[in-house]
């Protein structure tokens, strides 16, 4: 299987040595799973000082990232299965199913705005997608870059042990947040694990972490649960008043 190839445009491509070089991301690209190349956007941009911004048009505060560079990059990097996403707190949110979709295509090209912003016809006129992390702004492109990197490598085949199985148990696979974890000590400061999780009793396990994984997304993310599809068993642990039409 042809790795997932992402080139990232960025005015800090030092930001991502670190993340790279740890984890999931780290083990993808030795593992042959990932290619991530990170570029200095400056290198596609004219003149003598490279500028990558300017003034904005109608006034304001703040400098606004120029389309040139962006354009002659893409240019540059584009491969035919190319996808190109702009990070922008403008965006569609990013979520688990968009996870998924970009861990399907073959080529990823993420661009990272800074200061203001970028000029619009970037996103208008060169990108397939805009995306956003969450309804707040952060300072740049490079952490929301991470997070969709991060969040689409560990949904690449065979880039986390533990299999699918694994994959389809964890919060946002199926649309419910996950069961609570426990670890040893089985007793702490006198809080106890759960004794069913300690019964070697794999469907009482299952039956209680079902239960668990369906209590705390009603509690926590209505929203969710409204969108999920229930068994007749699931209605019945969530009681009548979660699933009133
Ligand atoms: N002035 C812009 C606005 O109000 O929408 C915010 C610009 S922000 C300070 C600079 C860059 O950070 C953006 O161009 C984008 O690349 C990135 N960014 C900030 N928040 C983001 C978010 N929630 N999701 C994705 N990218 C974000």
């Amino acid at each position: 299987m042809q790795p997932l190839r992402v080139d990232i445009l960025t005015l800090f491509p030092d930001y991502f040595r670190g993340p790279l070089a740890h984890g999931t991301l780290c083990r993808a690209v030795r593992g042959g799973q990932l290619t991530v190349a990170v570029h200095q956007l400056r290198n596609w941009a004219a003149g003598k000082h490279r500028v990558t911004d300017d003034y904005t048009f109608g006034g304001g505060s703040g400098m606004v990232m120029k389309p040139e560079p962006f354009f002659r990059a893409v240019d540059d990097l584009a491969t035919p299965q190319a996808h190109v996403v702009l990070l922008s707190p403008a965006g569609r949110l990013f979520t688990q199913q968009r996870a998924e979709e970009l861990a399907g295509k073959g080529h990823l090209i993420l661009l990272c705005g800074r200061y203001e912003g970028v000029d619009e016809r970037v996103a208008t006129h060169l990108v397939d997608e805009e995306l956003s992390i969450g309804d707040y702004v952060v300072s740049g492109g490079e952490l929301p870059a991470l997070v969709a990197l991060d969040a689409a490598v560990r949904l690449v085949p065979a880039v986390l042990g533990g299999g699918p199985a694994a994959l389809q148990e964890e919060s946002h696979a199926a649309g419910l947040l996950e069961y609570p974890q426990f670890t040893r000590p089985a007793s702490y400061r006198g809080m106890d694990v759960p004794a069913v999780l300690l019964s070697g009793d794999h469907q009482r396990i299952a039956d209680w972490r079902r239960r668990q994984s369906l209590l705390r997304t009603q509690a926590r993310r209505p929203d969710l649960i409204a969108r999920v599809e229930l068994s007749v068993a699931d209605k019945a642990i969530l009681g009548d008043k979660a699933h009133c039409e």
